[in-house]
């Protein structure tokens, strides 16, 4: 079997042709998708395709795979977890791996944050935080309280409740106007981290919330990044103002760092450049160290006794919560994180990032090049023709999956400057080429 293991799996055409013909992937369309490369096996920051060929993976599988593919301690801690059990459900029982992680996840975000709910996914950790919002103004007597307050250019994952407080425009939300629900939206933040800072910035997001106060649930947003919908970064001092005016109106603030969690952005959460704490926390993606699907909300003493006050119970319970074998994977890449340095792996590559990709600033094609920890992206002035861009790509042995106007690289820590200067230099490629 090992030996097996180690074989590459030849896919065959008819594979493939299935795959065209009846599988959905994602954010494309069912009849006339783009191409799909087969993947064969991954190890450390590398994907080997099918057909042999290897590619620098600069998207750590949509920005999860922190510590690269492979990883012997994340696969012995499943291989481990799998001798005792798979899963088992989470109503009425109990085990170590969901306790550790919890743990783990309660020391090592800030002191209020000590209420822990396990999801599946991203998109359900914001599910379950926006329902604990609610529950929590109808514990507190404020049963009138029901919307949520956000920022455009947001992306927050893309079931009902998520898609609802995403940008409206990114987020689709013409196709599904009955039924979602109308939620507030400030202009997104136009200030960049490191320019100076311009309290009329704040002014319009300050005038909603105070026009709304009574109806307001929570604010919601990313902290200092918006990934998905935009990739664009903003002042942390937006940031702390909004947590001052949450506080000033009595409105919760829940921060989605589903992306920006576990050292993304150089700090272990994005709220820390702002020196906030939010009332509620979203993390996911990194969490496992893309192992697993797996995902967490965090909520304050103060909103979990809200939610559970007069004896109300919490009304979400998914089948696979506190699943065994993804929270003992992400036990240990939290554990991974600890101890490995990886502030400085996100300096280095935040540095090099910088050195090569802002130069770019000056091609014609490229509308602004931007850094932000281990995040470096190149807006364009036109939309990328993905599957052009991602054949040329693939060519020069890199992997990014670029989408609209943005090509950009969030690889995992563990990449060295070798393979982070393959993965710059087929970037600043495309980008003279168009
Ligand atoms: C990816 C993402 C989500 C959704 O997570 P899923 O696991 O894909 O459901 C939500 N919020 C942010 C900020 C994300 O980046």
């Amino acid at each position: 079997m090992t030996v097996h293991r180690n074989l590459a799996r030849i896919m065959l055409p008819e594979s493939l042709q299935f795959d065209r013909q009846h599988i959905w992937h994602p954010y494309t369309s069912l009849t006339s998708p783009l191409a799909v490369y087969a993947v064969d096996s991954a190890r450390g920051v590398r994907l080997r395709f099918a057909d042999g060929r290897e590619v620098i993976d600069g998207m750590a599988s949509w920005w999860c795979v922190i510590h690269g593919y492979n990883h012997p301690l994340l696969n012995d801690a499943l291989k481990s977890q799998l001798d005792r059990m798979a899963h088992v459900m989470f109503g009425g029982l109990t085990h170590e791996p969901a306790v550790e992680l919890c743990r783990r996840l309660v020391d090592m975000t800030p002191e209020p944050l000590e209420h822990v709910f396990l999801s599946d996914s991203g998109s359900v950790s914001v599910e379950v935080a926006m329902k604990m919002a609610i529950q929590y103004w109808y514990g507190r007597k404020e049963p009138g309280r029901q919307r949520f307050l956000t920022i455009r250019n947001g992306y927050h994952g893309d079931t009902f409740g998520a898609m609802s407080v995403c940008d409206p425009v990114n987020g689709m939300h013409h196709l599904f106007s009955g039924m979602l629900p109308g939620q507030l939206f400030a202009p997104a933040p136009g200030i960049a981290p490191g320019e100076q800072w311009d309290e009329s910035a704040i002014s319009p997001f300050a005038a909603l919330l105070e026009e709304h106060a009574s109806e307001i649930a929570a604010v919601i947003l990313e902290p200092v990044v918006q990934g998905a919908g935009g990739m664009r970064f903003y002042h942390p001092e937006y940031l702390r103002r909004v947590r001052e005016l949450c506080d000033m109106h009595g409105v919760l603030l829940i921060a989605d760092e589903i992306a920006t969690g576990f050292g993304r952005t150089g700090r272990l959460f994005a709220c820390e450049h702002a020196d906030v704490v939010p009332d509620i926390l979203c993390v996911g993606k990194a969490l496992t160290g893309g192992y697993m699907s797996l995902a967490a909300t965090l909520a304050t003493d103060e909103v979990a006794r809200g939610a559970c006050a007069d004896n109300q119970v919490f009304m979400h319970g998914p089948t696979f919560m506190g699943n065994p074998l993804a929270c003992s994977v992400a036990s240990v890449s939290l554990e991974l994180l600890a101890g490995n340095q990886w502030q400085q792996s996100v300096e280095r590559i935040e540095k090099w990032l910088k050195a090569e990709l802002l130069p770019l600033n000056e091609l014609a094609a490229v509308e602004e090049a931007r850094v932000f920890g281990a995040i470096g992206v190149l807006e364009m002035k036109e939309r990328l023709d993905v599957a052009r861009v991602q054949s040329m790509l693939v060519e020069r042995g890199v992997w990014l999956r670029p989408f609209g106007k943005l090509l950009y690289t969030m690889p995992p820590y563990v990449m060295s400057d070798e393979e982070l200067a393959e993965v710059t230099a087929a970037m600043r490629e495309v980008a003279a080429s168009l």
